[in-house]
This record gives C-alpha cells, structure tokens and sequence, in this order.
C-alpha cells in the first residue's frame, strides 16, 4: 500500500512543496515540533535509512545537498537538527525514507 509519501510524490494530496527534482522532494512538515519542520523524501520507495543500498548513494548524496541548501534558505544554516528515525522502536511512522530537518529555536530544550 501507498504511504503517504508516495502519495505526496504522486500529487495525489497536497503539500507545500519547497524542493524538487528527479531524485528527491522537500516539503514542510503537516504537525511540526519545531518552528522549521522540513522533510526531505526520497523519490525511490526506500523502507528506511537501514534498508539503504549502495546503488542509493547518490540518492543520500543528493538529499545531503538539499538539507544543506534549505538550512541556507530558511536562514538556520548556524544550528539545526538532520535526523531519520530508522524503525517503529524509533518512531518512525512513514516507512519511506525521510530526514528531519529542525530548527529555528533553541534545539537543547527539545532533550
Ligand atoms: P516519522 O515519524 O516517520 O519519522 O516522520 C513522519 C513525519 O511526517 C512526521 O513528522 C509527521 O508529522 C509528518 N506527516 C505525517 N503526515 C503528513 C502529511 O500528510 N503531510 C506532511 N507534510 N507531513 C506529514
């Protein structure tokens, strides 16, 4: 069954999209934690960050590029929080391959 994700991908349901291209996309997060709650998506389904194969490095590469370029263009390039949840035991609740990227307040009072 679809996720969310792919839907999103697909245009399926609406999103505020900030990025684009053919590997990934970003868009900012339905229910923030964060005053700068953005997700950047892989295209490919892949399950988790745990489930990454070597033929997907250059997906990651790009999505390391795109974490950089927003943290530049929502002004928080100084401090911000990047991170996956990898597994239900983590969290995670989209089983599609997804960094958080967080900032815009002090991250030391989210523990
Ligand atoms: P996870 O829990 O898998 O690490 O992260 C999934 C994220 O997707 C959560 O932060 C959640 O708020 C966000 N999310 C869930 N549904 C939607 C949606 O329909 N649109 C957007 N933009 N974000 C969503």
């Amino acid at each position: 069954m679809a996720t969310i994700f792919e839907k999103i991908i697909n245009k399926e349901i609406p999103s505020e999209i900030l990025y684009e291209d053919d590997l990934v996309i970003a868009i900012k997060d339905k229910f923030p934690k964060a005053p700068i709650h953005l997700l950047i998506i892989s295209k490919k389904v892949i399950p988790s960050f745990q489930k990454i194969e070597k033929e997907d490095l250059p997906i990651i590469g790009r999505m390391i590029e795109i974490a950089q370029k927003l943290a530049k263009d929502f002004k928080i390039e100084k401090g911000y929080r990047l991170l996956t949840n990898v597994g239900a035991p983590s969290g995670q609740t989209i089983f599609h391959l997804h960094f958080h990227l967080l900032g815009g307040r002090d991250l030391l009072e989210m523990g």
